[in-house]
C-alpha cells in the first residue's frame, strides 16, 4: 500500500490470505486510492470508483465539485445519479461495453479523505453507494460492488 508523510492507509496485506479474490481485490482498491488522491474534493470527500471485468478495468469515475451544487437540488432526481464517481464509471464503461456485459462486472470505490485528528495526512474512509448509486447497481445488475472503509474495504 501507499505510504508517505501524508498519507495514512490501511495495511490491506492481511486481507491477501483469504484467497485469490482478495488478491485482485487489493490490486483494484490501491489502483484507486491512487487515483482518488489526485480528485478535487467534494465537501472533503475525494471519490474514485472503477469497473472491472475478468481482471481488466474498463472504467474510471470520480466525484466532480462542480457538479455537487447540482446534485444537491436534484438530490432526489434519478439523474442526479449520474454525478456520483460509481455511476460516473458505470456511464463511462458503457461506452466499451455492452449493458449484459455489466452483469459480469466489478465495481470497486474508494473514499480518501483528511484525518479528523491530523488533517495534513489522508486515511481511508467510507464509501459505501448511496441510494441513487444502489439503484443504478440494481439497474445494471452488478456481480460485485467491493467499497472502502475506514479501515480497509467490504463486499456489499
Ligand atoms: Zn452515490
Amino acid at each position: 500500500m501507499l505510504k508517505s508523510n501524508n498519507i495514512d492507509f490501511p495495511d490491506l496485506t492481511d486481507k491477501f490470505v483469504k484467497g485469490e479474490k482478495y488478491n485482485k481485490d487489493n490490486k483494484f482498491i490501491d489502483i484507486l486510492s491512487k487515483v482518488a488522491i489526485d480528485v478535487s474534493p467534494v465537501g472533503s470527500a475525494k471519490i474514485a470508483a472503477c469497473i472491472v471485468i475478468k481482471n481488466k478495468i474498463i472504467s474510471f469515475g470520480i466525484n466532480q465539485k462542480k457538479t455537487h451544487p447540482f446534485q444537491y437540488k436534484y438530490s432526489k432526481n434519478s439523474m442526479s445519479i449520474y454525478l456520483h464517481a460509481e455511476t460516473d464509471a458505470i456511464r463511462n464503461a458503457l461506452k466499451f461495453i455492452s449493458v449484459d456485459d455489466m452483469k459480469k462486472a466489478t465495481l470497486y470505490v474508494v473514499r480518501v479523505k483528511h484525518n479528523k485528528d491530523n488533517h495534513s495526512k489522508l486515511m481511508f474512509g467510507l464509501s459505501k453507494p448511496c441510494k441513487g448509486c444502489f439503484s443504478a447497481i440494481s439497474t445494471f445488475n452488478l456481480k460485485r460492488v467491493v467499497y472502502s472503509t475506514d479501515y480497509g474495504y467490504e463486499e456489499l
